[in-house]
């Protein structure tokens, strides 16, 4: 039986799409389709959804914003889950209960207008608010991990609460990124402040940004070794330009790779080839911090 009737006789009210593609729903603009994606509507849903899948042994990835991934260019004989539709916020005194869908400016907006501060950092960060707390995104001042009080989340179809410090954050992952733990719902704790001051704050992280490249990227491809910046090693052994087909090292800033084509597998050969040159000209490994769906 197809995934779409098997999801539709088990959940009948589960939102389905058919032949989902990854390249209208990523910030790279790549990869090819998969056959069915999933947005359940509610945490029980979503715990639901995943052991489903789990025990069907159906192949499945979990996706944000779709900021931080390559898709692969071929078809994914599985389901996307979505979260878009968990976009439930709350704001009690510097609280934020946060949907796992709630995307980044949602949140930013709603913490200003209720003169919650100290999250001004992320402005801008393309991200959900499950995809920012899996890849412990941030920027040099504040990551998740600094405000993180406690995650709902669902793993093998049981709904649990983790503790900040279980979360296993670590530079640009955690918990969530490095197994199959579904954030459903995150706690964060920012601090009082005034609305204006918050604005003022926002427009400045957000003005930093101005210099990023512009075009379809992931943000940054491979995350900082310790005590060096990525970009500058790759810019060290001269790969700005770069080009593996239509995927193009930024002449603004090494650690992001351009794709004018829409091939994930230009962007792919592009990062093997930077790995390689860096390894052989510094002896450092570079790790990705972007996540492949297969
Ligand atoms: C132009 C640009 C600028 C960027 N700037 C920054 C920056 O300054 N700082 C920074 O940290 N990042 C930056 N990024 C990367 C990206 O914005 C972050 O990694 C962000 O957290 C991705 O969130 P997302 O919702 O898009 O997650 P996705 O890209 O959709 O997913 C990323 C990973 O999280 C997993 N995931 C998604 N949702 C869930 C969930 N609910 N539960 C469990 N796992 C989940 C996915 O399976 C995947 O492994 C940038 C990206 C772009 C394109």
């Amino acid at each position: 039986m197809r995934l779409i009737p098997r999801l539709q006789a088990a959940f009948p009210r589960l939102l389905l799409e058919k032949d989902f593609s990854f390249s209208r729903h990523t910030a790279i603009g790549c990869g090819g389709s998969a056959e069915a994606a999933a947005s359940p509507s509610s945490y029980i849903e979503a715990a639901r959804l995943l052991a489903f899948l789990e025990r069907g042994r159906i192949p499945y990835c979990l996706l944000g914003a779709g900021a931080n991934v390559l898709p692969s260019d071929g078809r994914f004989e599985g389901v996307v889950v979505r979260f878009s539709r968990l976009g439930q916020l709350r704001i009690a005194d510097e609280r934020i209960l946060a949907g796992a869908g709630v995307t980044g400016g949602r949140l930013l907006a709603a913490a200003q207008k209720a003169g919650v501060g100290g999250l001004s950092p992320f402005s801008g960060i393309p991200m959900t608010v499950g995809g920012g707390t899996a890849m412990n995104a941030g920027v040099r001042d504040l990551h998740f991990s600094d405000v993180v009080q406690a995650v709902l989340c669902a793993e093998k179809g049981k709904i649990g609460f983790l503790r900040g410090e279980a979360c296993r954050f670590r530079e640009k992952s955690s918990l969530f990124s490095e197994e199959k733990v579904a954030v459903l719902a995150v706690l964060l704790r920012g601090r009082r402040a005034r609305s204006e001051d918050i604005a003022r704050e926002s427009c400045y992280y957000r003005s930093l940004r101005a210099r990023l490249p512009k075009g379809r990227s992931m943000g940054c491809t491979f995350v900082n070794p310790a005590g060096v910046s990525a970009g500058a090693l790759i810019e060290a052994c001269g790969l700005k330009g770069a080009r593996a087909g239509g995927a193009v090292v930024s002449d603004r800033h090494a650690n992001f790779i351009l794709s004018e084509n829409g091939r994930a597998a230009d962007v792919a050969a592009l990062i093997e080839l930077i790995r390689t040159i860096v390894q052989k000209k510094t002896g450092i490994l570079l790790r990705e911090e972007i996540r492949r769906i297969p």
